[in-house]
């Protein structure tokens, strides 16, 4: 396999879908890099960083934060690329940020190849966030401060109101596909691998 082209691959799905464990492992096995925005905020947030301070309690609260902060950060991150070969993972969130990945991509060259969307029951997703805080608490870590009942509905609404509308967005484009994300995680990783472009 080459792994000097460009390919761009976006995960959609809602919180808890399991959007971040699959796309490590598809990253690790296709040569990709995973661009994961709530883990670097995460790392800002955990570093005390003058970013890590001001973009805590918003997250916290399971809002989104600014389109501009989220835009300057990815064009940062795929500035410094060779190829462009990357996979995101919570992100774009809202049509802003879509339509700037689309123009930030154009002027790379690296247009998105494949966009899996997973699907998981509402209930099933609470359920998976507060069972991840809790298993986190149990190995001795420090769990999400946004993986509590409360929070996870609140960034379930956010994500239909502002994330879903860009399923329509891919799908206009022919890049999406949907994902069946109940079963175990090799199942789902299977039906990610053979829809990829
Ligand atoms: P995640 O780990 O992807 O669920 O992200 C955790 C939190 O980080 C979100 O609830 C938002 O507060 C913030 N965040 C992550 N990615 C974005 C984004 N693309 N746009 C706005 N806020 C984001």
């Amino acid at each position: 396999m080459t792994h000097n082209s460009n390919k761009v691959v976006i995960f959609l799905g809602p919180p808890g879908a399991g959007k971040g464990t699959q796309a490590e492992r598809l990253a690790r096995e296709h040569g990709l890099v995973q661009i994961s925005t709530g883990d670097i905020l995460r790392d800002h947030v955990a570093r005390g960083t003058e970013l890590g301070q001001q973009v805590k309690p918003i997250m916290e609260a399971g809002q989104l934060l600014s389109d501009h902060l989220l835009i300057a950060l990815i064009r940062d991150r795929l500035a410094a690329m060779g190829p462009v070969r990357v996979i995101f993972d919570g992100f774009p969130r809202t049509q802003a940020q879509a339509e700037a990945l689309d123009l930030l991509l154009e002027e790379l060259g690296a247009p998105v190849n494949s966009v899996p969307l997973l699907e998981v029951p509402d209930q099933t997703l609470i359920d998976r966030i507060v069972e991840r805080g809790r298993q986190a608490t149990a190995r001795g870590e420090q769990a999400r401060s946004d993986d509590t009942e409360e929070t996870a509905r609140k960034r379930q609404q956010v994500y239909r109101e502002q994330t879903q509308p860009l399923i329509e967005h891919y799908q206009r484009r022919g890049h999406l596909y949907t994902v069946d994300g109940v079963g175990t995680m090799d199942e789902v990783y299977g039906r990610i691998v053979s829809g990829l472009k």
